[in-house]
């Protein structure tokens, strides 16, 4: 399987700052042999392309190139950053509009999609992002879906490991939802080297560092103006589970059926990623609490939807 991972090729569209981060990276791990960067910003996308170039002969990617949509079409695996960006003082579902249109409008542009292309949303809203392309890409659902909550559950893990000093790969545990406003922690999920936090953390300790999670976005927004590592290292979580057929479990956003009583809309829950996608839902009995923040959750999504 692995020696497979060398036919792959990564189309990204949106070569800013995710986008471009999310290719270096892939490039580091050497997870692919061709990665193709389309962006509308065609100055942006070639000094993308060349600046990677550079670094080439480092890695065991042979091919880094501009592409345009055409060159989308036969890709194995498509990841979507392309559109606005939170500003300071926005949120994630302020982004709507404009990139569901920018988002609709690259897909009519693409046309046809390889039957067996994987195409992971990363633009915002991501979990609405995801439900329009999987409405319009053509591809069964479970090749379509978001980056979810794989970055708030990272935020989880890197709180939880620097309040504890504990290493973060030893900290199991979810955050569930929206990407946005209306996530939360799925305390019952969590725990550390075995123990639940519920026997190290006091309540309102959980609290703070619920607010701080969520927050974590606004914070680095204010001081830089974007966030883009995380992202980078989560989207290159979710290709190594495909192109290594890993059966990894991920907080992604699909198109629930029944999980934890929510159905039709893409949220962040739990799912076993391998290489033909989404695998499997992977439910978690959740506590009464934690189901009634996830119908909320979903409450929010399906207004907007
Ligand atoms: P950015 O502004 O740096 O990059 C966006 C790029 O998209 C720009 O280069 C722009 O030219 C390009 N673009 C716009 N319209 C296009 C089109 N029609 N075709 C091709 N390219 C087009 O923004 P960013 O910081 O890279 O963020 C990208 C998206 O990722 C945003 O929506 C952001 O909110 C989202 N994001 C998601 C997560 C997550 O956890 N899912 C995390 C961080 C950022």
């Amino acid at each position: 399987m692995i020696n497979e991972k060398l036919k792959q090729k990564i189309a990204v569209i949106g070569a800013g700052a995710v986008g471009s981060t999310t290719a270096y990276t892939l490039m580091v791990k050497n997870l692919v042999s061709e990665i193709i960067l389309v962006d509308i910003n065609k100055d942006r996308e070639e000094g993308e392309v060349l600046d990677m170039c550079d670094a080439l002969s480092f890695s065991e990617t042979n091919i880094v190139k501009a592409g345009d949509y055409k060159s989308v079409r036969d890709a194995d695996i498509i990841i979507l950053t392309a559109g606005v960006a939170q500003k300071p003082g926005e949120n994630r579902l302020d982004l709507i509009t404009k990139n569901k249109a920018i988002i609709s409008s690259i897909f009519t542009e693409v046309g046809e999609l390889k039957p067996s292309a994987i195409v992971i949303v990363v633009s915002n809203p991501v979990d609405i992002l995801t439900y329009l392309v999987q409405e319009i890409s053509g591809l069964p659902k479970n090749q379509v879906f978001g980056t979810g909550t794989c970055l708030d559950s990272a935020r989880l893990r890197s709180n939880l490991s620097k309040r504890l000093n504990i290493d973060s790969k030893q900290i199991d545990g979810f955050v569930f939802g929206e990407h946005g406003d209306s996530e939360f922690i799925a305390w019952s999920t969590v725990s550390v080297g075995g123990k639940s936090i519920k026997e190290i953390l006091s309540l309102d300790e959980m609290k703070v560092i619920e607010e701080e999670v969520k927050n974590e976005v606004y914070k680095i927004i204010k001081k830089k103006g974007a966030t883009y590592y995380g992202i980078a290292m989560a989207v290159t979580d979710i290709i190594e589970a495909l192109i290594l057929d890993q059966n990894k479990i991920l907080p992604v956003s699909s198109r629930l059926d029944n999980w934890n009583g929510v159905s039709g809309v893409c949220l962040g829950a739990t799912a076993v990623v391998g290489a033909s996608g989404i695998i499997k839902p992977w439910p978690i009995e959740l506590n009464e609490e934690e189901k009634n923040k996830l119908q909320i959750s979903a409450n929010k999504i399906k207004e907007y939807l």
